[in-house]
């Protein structure tokens, strides 16, 4: 049987109307049979999400702050879930276990935890399904990092015999048996891994959007949705700032081959964004998937006449940032020129002894900081077999008066990145993505 795993937002599961509908599209496909949940989310703009709501909960206890209005706002939203979807589940004892352990001094994670591990208890008792707790199955180091191959073990063993599952995401547990949380949204890391133990057909992923746009709709108006995006695309994208789907839950289903599908609860007719490993032959031509960019960063650039003929430069200049414990982002090169850039808060405190020794050690004629910097990807694979790209994206922002501070094309022909002081990050983004949507594809 094909095997579809599924994660649900915190806003899919925000309520017992919410939950209701996930119920809906999982029981609509015999398919759907392991289901990895979120806590409850906002139900509207202006609520807080349980996640908040459980680390208001721990700060107070730690602080000596005000511990009855979060955890009674906790208590209210589960109660309501209970009650209108007529679940015959004991909330007053899990929850006295949870305030018994909370005063009693509970870690952050273990709190933070609870808002997935019972919201996954209510929706297997309201579906049927058995549950499965995380923390017998996704495990951290000691250093709190995923053990990727030993939870992908775990999940197998328990998973595989299971005809159908649901299991909270978000957490795991450590060595030392205490619960690890992923960073926020880490449910859907927890889906791909999932997705990965059992060789999931499909992960798909429901939020409360139809899928992936080509630009922040708050940049750009009405921009294209994704239909299909590669994984390489993706990873671009979600680096410069696209936030639908956590980073870390590429990996897992890149590796193993399985496509996201990324859905909305409140449109499950909508198809939403396929993400895959390659995109279909049978796609219209296009020019780009998406662009995005994303401010803070500094260039700091180096001048030194006759550079390139001194054999060990380049490798003494990146050597200076990582003896600083500065991670690159760019490094266009010229021939007497080199410039590195990076993320201006990495450099907060250390610029200045940084740039000291790069005169120190390498003698050049000039360095120079060049701060407020927006990076903007322009990034599909089309441009690779389409000519002019380049040249439309540099024209359009010409065009619209902007001065391009650096320019940088991946060796995939993947994407190009252009560096633009960051007050003209917004209006580069619109002019370039105007000019390459408008643009017809010419395969070359
Ligand atoms: N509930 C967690 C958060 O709010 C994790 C998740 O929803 O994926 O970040």
């Amino acid at each position: 049987m094909e095997t579809i795993v599924l994660k649900f937002g915190g806003s899919s599961l925000a309520d017992a109307a919410q939950i209701r509908k996930a119920a809906d599209i999982i029981r609509s496909d015999r398919a759907r049979r392991y289901v990895v949940c979120s806590a409850p989310g906002k139900r509207s703009s202006g609520d807080v999400k349980v996640t908040d709501l459980l680390y208001r909960c721990q700060e107070a206890v730690q602080n000596g702050g005000d511990l009855a209005e979060p955890l009674g706002l906790i208590e209210n939203r589960f109660a309501e879930i209970v009650a209108a979807l007529e679940l015959d589940f004991d909330l007053a004892g899990e929850l006295e276990v949870f305030e018994e352990k909370l005063r009693a001094g509970a870690g952050r994670a273990y709190v933070a935890s609870r808002g997935e591990y019972l919201n996954s208890k209510l929706i297997a008792a309201y579906l049927g399904f058995p549950f499965v707790d995380a923390a017998d199955c996704v495990v951290f180091d000691a250093e709190g990092v995923l053990d990727a191959e030993e939870t992908n073990r775990r999940l197998f063993t328990v998973l595989s015999p299971m005809e159908r599952a649901v299991i909270p995401g978000f957490y795991g547990v450590g060595p030392d048996g205490e619960i690890v949380t992923f960073s926020r949204g880490g449910s859907d890391v927890t889906g791909a891994l999932v997705a990965r133990a059992v060789s999931a057909s499909l992960y798909e992923n429901w939020t409360d959007v139809s899928g992936m746009l080509a630009a922040d709709p708050r940049i750009v108006e009405n921009p294209r949705r994704i239909d299909y995006i590669s994984y390489q695309e993706l990873r671009e994208l979600t680096y410069m700032g696209f936030s639908v789907f956590h980073e870390d839950a590429v990996f897992p289903c890149q590796r193993a081959g399985i496509p996201i599908n990324i859905r909305n609860t409140n449109a499950p007719a909508d198809p939403g964004t396929m993400i895959v490993a390659s995109l279909p032959r049978i796609l219209p031509p296009r020019t780009i998937t998406g662009v995005a960019g994303h401010k803070g960063f500094t260039s700091i650039q180096v001048e030194k006449a006759l550079m390139n003929a001194e054999i060990g430069f380049g490798a003494t200049l990146l050597q200076i940032f990582a003896d600083h414990g500065v991670s690159f982002e760019h490094c266009p090169t010229g021939i007497d020129t080199m410039s590195v850039i990076c993320f201006s808060s990495y450099l907060e405190g250390c610029k200045n002894e940084l740039m000291d020794d790069i005169r120190r050690k390498l003698h050049p004629d000039a360095v120079l900081a060049e701060e407020h910097l927006a990076l903007i990807a322009v990034v599909g694979h089309g441009m690779s077999y389409s000519r002019g790209v380049a040249a439309a994206i540099f024209s359009a922002v010409g065009e619209a008066g902007i001065n391009i501070r650096m320019i940088d094309q991946g060796s995939s022909e993947l994407n190009i990145i252009i560096a633009v002081e960051e007050k003209d990050m917004e209006n580069a983004i619109r002019a370039i993505y105007k000019k390459l949507t408008e643009r017809k594809v010419t395969n070359g």
